[in-house]
């Protein structure tokens, strides 16, 4: 039996920002391009949920999103706080939570910055596949302070609309038997592949909801949208054949600690560091690469802001003393005023090879 599940973070971008600052706290959050006043021509990549109380959601003009935050200012409210994409601490901040998805399961695919398909079928049952995975969740939950939900199904397709069925927090399993009845009262949107373009040709055919859409013969769905409409015959019908993609072209390689106690103690964590780095180039020299050409290093202060360095060469390089030495470079501003001016003890330490060759 084919278990697969998948994992979406809850407004990502956002709840990462939120995390990190203190000050942002139970405030709307909208991450994306530049408002400018109101004159921004980008778009919002994501906004949480208290942003979405305005109207405010991913894709959204910019302009738009500014302007439902002047009207809610208007009536009182917060205004929203506008922040640009730091793409670099969340692609960090996605790297250590698969690193804890990896633990339980094989056969993994990274499908965005903050979603994740993996297989489950060794567990045997559904039942299993769910304790493990409220096991992540709460793991997740403890370690990064992030929020995620879950879909569990037969196959990607079920386990991806499954994951969505309950967000934020969510975690909705669906069965083999259960998945053509889950799908029927969903509206067509809901499947992948379904655009606005999709959508609009459907809903004026008087098509709304998937159970709709199973009136058809194949042949019609054909007829009607080429050859994408024998892939949807098949997924209204809860099926779905293709494989999670691994991807072995690991473009970095890192590990990271929480220590048992928050600490600004040199010794203990330089010693740490040291061990971290050990564990790397060993990971490193089994990968199969040569060399790497960026050093970088995380510390997370205990109030969880998060701050990343780094460092890259010019040539090429490969030892071990290297990393250990150049890490330790990196590391040294956290202990004065430099990059920690006031003096916060740090809960996490981690250590990353880049630019693999
Ligand atoms: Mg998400």
């Amino acid at each position: 039996m084919r278990i697969v599940a998948h994992i979406d973070m809850d407004a990502f971008f956002a709840s990462v920002e939120e995390r990190d600052n203190e000050r942002f706290v139970g405030l709307p959050i909208v991450v994306g391009s530049d408002p400018e006043g109101g004159k921004g021509r980008g778009v919002v990549s994501t906004a949480n949920y208290k942003a979405r109380e305005y109207g405010i959601r991913s894709a959204l003009p910019i302009s738009k999103a500014w302007e439902y935050s002047e009207n809610a200012k208007r009536a009182g409210k917060p205004p929203a706080i506008f922040l640009g994409v730091n793409m670099r601490l969340y692609s960090d901040v996605s790297s250590h939570i698969m690193e804890i998805v990896e633990q339980y399961s094989e056969e993994f695919e990274q499908a965005s910055v903050d979603e994740m398909y993996f297989d489950l079928s060794h567990l045997g049952s559904f039942e299993e596949a769910e304790r493990a995975c409220k096991k992540l969740k709460k793991e997740i939950k403890d370690r990064e302070r992030l929020s995620c939900s879950i879909g569990i199904g037969p196959n990607k397709l079920i386990a991806k609309i499954a994951s969505d069925f309950q967000k934020p927090d969510g975690l909705t399993v669906v069965t083999n038997s259960e998945a053509e009845k889950f799908l029927e009262p969903l509206t067509i949107r809901k499947i992948p592949g379904i655009g606005p373009k999709t959508e609009e040709i459907l809903n004026n055919k008087g098509i709304n909801k998937v159970k709709d859409l199973k009136k058809f013969e194949l042949g019609e769905l054909k007829e009607l949208l080429g050859k994408f409409g024998g892939d949807l015959y098949l997924k209204v019908r809860g099926i779905d054949n293709t494989e999670i993609v691994e991807e072995h072209e690991a473009k970095s390689i890192g590990e990271q600690e929480t220590f048992m106690q928050n600490t600004l103690d040199a010794n203990v964590i330089t010693e740490r560091l040291n061990h971290l780095c050990t564990t790397v180039f060993k990971r490193f020299a089994k990968s199969g690469f040569k060399y790497f050409r960026t050093i970088s290093i995380t510390v997370r202060f205990g109030d969880f802001e998060t701050k990343s360095r780094a460092h890259t060469f010019s040539e090429n390089v490969k030892e071990l003393s290297v990393l250990e030495f150049e890490s330790l470079k990196l590391l040294l501003p956290f202990f004065d005023a430099r990059e920690n001016p006031k003096r916060k003890a740090i809960r996490l330490v981690g250590v990353k090879v880049e630019k693999l060759s």
